[in-house]
């Protein structure tokens, strides 16, 4: 037997899950394939991001945070806390029912809009066809007019620290510990490595970051990258750059730990863990997702081929979020997601894929957005710049919050804003200010005139937006041309 949609959504991920609300909300009858069971065999729709991702993650980052705060900053406030202790396994439970609430949301959203949620896993087998296996082996197939693939991706793993998710984890074994590690090591001081690092680090652990490159973070403003490496390394995180994991081996008994091999500019290096979490980035998943016959072109990584409009090689076959090219970043599916189903209804929606904007969750946050320096010198561009420190900003001192910087960059010639950098306390919603100016055209002036309410973290912004046309209040201007 086989039931009729108009919109088949396979996978509920960011990408998967606003395709498939928007596509109800313009009236097509859609349904929506998720196969991710819980801990209770429970079908779960959020994805990634709200099971294993991005919020389980920032729930350890905000509860290690506070944890650090109690025990160094509360007393510079002037209050007394006694003895400062962590349960663990009352901060995993924590974060567990953020992800509980969060996910049942998506659940909600999909009845309140009329979406219907199908357990199983999706497989494309025409261009009008998917064939739905349940948990049980029971087979359905779905006929429709339109299918949006978001299948999303998976950790990578390699060869010399394959994951056991007991002594050598991934980031979704990095979120379940249910004890602090004494010496943890981290492969990959990327964004994922970086964020989980930190919140073990922050809770005791004595943490190394084994990362390949000799560059860090080198997709980050030079000056960013700098000043995020000097606070970083300050909160205790060993930060070893041009060290290329080789090799791991787990020792046996009831106290497992792992000795990782790797080679950096002095030769073949050892070094011992009690748990080793692997960071390397992610891959698109398309196991058992696609029948070759249907011809949906995939490129050399995997990753499945689309325009701009995310069209595949297949008409009125889509695919969003991260399996197709860009950033592997939640919003950025989200407006995937969200330009497919407008378009389905004929409307002329796009994504400004020049200005997704990027976060690291560390503290302080470092967010992004636009051209670095870097980037503009390679093209030629003549630019001002404008940094404006966060120890000049009296909100930022009143918190007691103050390290960091806010760096805006306008074209020389036009004043348009083309990047805001920021490393400080709120980086991730203050750099959205950025976004908005930046997304209607605006200039560095644009950000000048405007009203900053006093005091707020936001008026470091203002300031660097003055700073970049040399005429910032609270801080010395010497204005940085290119
Ligand atoms: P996913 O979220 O991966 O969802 C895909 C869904 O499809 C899954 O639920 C999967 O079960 C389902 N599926 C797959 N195949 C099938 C099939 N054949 N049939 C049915 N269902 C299927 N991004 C940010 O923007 N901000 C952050 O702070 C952030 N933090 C992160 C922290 C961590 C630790 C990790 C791992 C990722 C983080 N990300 C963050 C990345 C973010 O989670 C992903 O970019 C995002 O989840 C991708 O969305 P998606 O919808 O494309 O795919
Ligand atoms: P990201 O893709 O941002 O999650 O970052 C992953 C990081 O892991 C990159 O900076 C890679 O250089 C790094 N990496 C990949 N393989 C290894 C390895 N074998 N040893 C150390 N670092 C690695």
């Amino acid at each position: 037997m086989s039931k009729e949609f108009e919109v088949v959504v396979i996978g509920s991920g960011p990408a998967g899950y606003h395709a498939a609300i928007r596509a109800a909300q313009l009236g097509f009858k859609t349904a929506c394939i998720e196969k991710w069971l819980n801990k209770d065999d429970k079908t779960v729709y959020g994805g990634t991001c709200l099971n294993v991702g991005c919020i389980p993650s920032k729930a350890l980052l905000d509860t290690s945070h506070k944890y650090v705060e109690a025990q160094h900053d509360f007393e510079t406030h002037g209050i007394k806390v006694g003895k400062v202790g962590i349960d663990v396994p009352a901060m995993i439970q924590r974060k567990d029912n953020v992800v509980k609430q969060l996910t049942g949301g998506v659940a909600g959203l999909f009845t309140a809009n009329k979406v219907e949620g199908i357990s199983g896993t999706g497989k494309v087998i025409a261009k009008d066809k998917v064939l739905v296996t349940g948990h049980d082996g029971k087979q359905e197939e779905l006929l429709t007019k339109y299918i949006i693939i978001a299948a999303g991706s998976v950790p990578i793993d390699i060869p010399p620290a394959p994951v056991d998710q007991d002594t050598i984890v991934d980031s979704t074994g990095a979120l379940e510990f249910q004890a602090v590690p004494k010496r943890l090591g981290v492969i990959g001081a990327g964004v994922i490595g970086l964020e989980l690092g930190s919140v073990w680090s922050r809770l005791g652990a004595e943490v190394v970051i084994l990362e390949a490159l000799d560059e860090f973070l080198p997709m980050v403003d030079r000056q960013i990258a700098k000043e995020a490496s000097k606070i970083l390394t300050a909160q205790g995180l060993e930060i070893k750059l041009g060290a290329r994991v080789t090799g791991s081996k787990v020792g046996k008994g009831a106290k497992k730990s792992v000795t990782v091999e790797y080679t950096d500019k002095n030769g073949e290096q050892k070094a011992t863990f009690d748990k080793l979490i692997v960071a390397v980035g992610r891959k698109p998943y398309t196991v058992d997702l696609l029948d070759p016959a249907v011809g949906i072109e995939q490129d050399e990584r995997g990753f499945i081929k689309v325009n701009d409009y995310c069209e595949t090689s297949v008409p009125n076959v889509y695919a969003v979020g991260d399996l197709v090219r860009g950033p592997m970043l939640a919003h950025k599916g989200m407006e995937e997601g969200i330009m497919v189903a407008e378009r389905l209804a004929e409307q002329k929606a796009q994504v400004n894929y020049a200005l997704v904007p990027s976060v690291i969750y560390t503290h302080p946050e470092i967010a992004w957005v636009g051209k670095n320096e870097e980037q503009l010198k390679e093209e030629g561009v003549d630019y001002n710049v404008g940094v404006f420190p966060f120890v000049a900003s009296g909100r930022a001192l009143a918190a007691n919050d103050a390290e960091g910087m806010v760096k805006l960059i306008a074209d020389a010639r036009t004043d348009r804003i083309l990047g805001c950098h920021i490393i400080g306390p709120s980086a991730a919603d203050l750099l959205q200010q950025a976004a908005i100016a930046m997304e209607f055209s605006g200039s560095a002036e644009d950000l000048g005139i405007t009203m900053f309410s006093h005091p707020t973290l936001s008026e470091a912004l203002h300031e660097a937006a003055l700073a970049a046309n040399g005429h910032a209040i609270h801080i010395g201007n010497r204005r940085r041309k290119k």
